[in-house]
């Protein structure tokens, strides 16, 4: 059987079925529906300046260097925004290495300046040391906020004045429903892509925000770049893995959910935000809204 004509070139034959929309898409017209979809929610969110610097987030998986190749390519088009990459070394032996590798090598194909920082030479320790240690919290817990200290930290030293990670749809969505779960109402406001401007912090955006994980990984296999597809050995996030599952099972059912869904909290952004009094912590000096940061209380500094 032949397979259905893409309904947009109405030429070729389709590849993806995008079931939320009930497009079915070739391939040039999938790749080139996904670089004007980050486009727009670039503009929607207001993300860049005409001269921007942007540090993206580079991790080595698919979603982080996807991000990186279409930003790297609609800066050179429109705003005239310089890119750089950015990648956290967390210390995780086996794990992060081989992801590095794949990092630089993309890096120097797209000629695209990179930096490494590594939590070793910020913090003096590494996720395997902390992972080996005994804690009161899971892995995840302190690596989510070293990384975003670290990741912070990178964006200033290559003089970013923003920082672009790969949160997916799926992401956005999954940190929701674990926000309500939770009951972290405060958290909410860490959803929102556009990011807020907040004294010592690099403006942090979100521009694969509107892009589902799915469409992220054909575009990664569709571009045939190498990524890397390894778990973290420390992946101990239970939670958000009983919420992946649960979301995916509802957006087969009824597709569209996960954008209901992030919608959803965005909306509920400006009525829980109040603004938080940001101060100094006493011990590092980094912006925290309490006397002690959170990087201090973790690392029992
Ligand atoms: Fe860090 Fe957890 Fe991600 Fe591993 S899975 S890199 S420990 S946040
Ligand atoms: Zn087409």
């Amino acid at each position: 059987m032949e397979p259905p004509i893409c309904t947009k070139c109405r030429a070729k034959p389709s590849i993806y079925h995008r079931a939320y929309s009930g497009e079915r898409l070739c391939q040039d017209c999938f790749r080139e529906s996904l670089k004007e979809r980050v486009k727009r929610t670039i503009n929607r969110f207001h993300m860049f300046e005409h001269g921007s610097r942007i540090a993206v987030g580079v991790s080595g998986g698919k979603d982080s260097l996807g991000l990186l190749r279409l930003l790297a390519e609609i800066e050179g088009e429109t705003h005239g925004s310089e890119v750089v990459a950015v990648t956290v070394d967390e210390g995780i032996r086996g794990y992060r290495d081989e992801a590095l590798r794949l990092v630089e090598e993309a890096c120097s194909g797209l000629g695209v300046e990179s930096v490494v920082l590594g939590f070793r030479d910020l913090f003096g320790t590494t996720m395997d040391e902390i992972a080996s240690r005994e804690r009161e919290l899971s892995t995840c817990s302190y690596c989510g906020v070293l990384r975003r200290r670290a990741l912070n930290e990178a964006a200033k030293s290559v003089g970013a004045d923003r920082l672009a990670t790969a949160h997916t749809l799926d992401d956005m969505a999954q940190s929701v429903l674990l926000n309500i779960l939770r009951g972290d109402v405060g958290g909410m406001a860490t959803i929102d892509p556009g990011g807020g401007s907040l004294e010592g912090f690099v403006r942090r955006v979100k521009p694969y925000c509107e892009v589902p994980e799915r469409e992220s990984a054909l575009y990664a296999y569709l571009s045939g770049f190498e990524f890397q597809s390894l778990p973290c050995p420390y992946a101990e996030e239970a939670m958000r893995n009983d919420i992946r599952g649960f979301l995916n099972r509802m957006e087969a059912k009824r597709p569209g959910t996960m954008f209901v869904t992030f919608n959803t909290g965005l909306k509920m952004i400006p009525t829980l935000s109040k603004g938080e009094a940001m101060g100094h912590c006493r011990l590092c000096g980094e912006p925290t809204p309490g006397d002690t940061c959170r990087v201090c209380q973790l690392l029992g500094r």
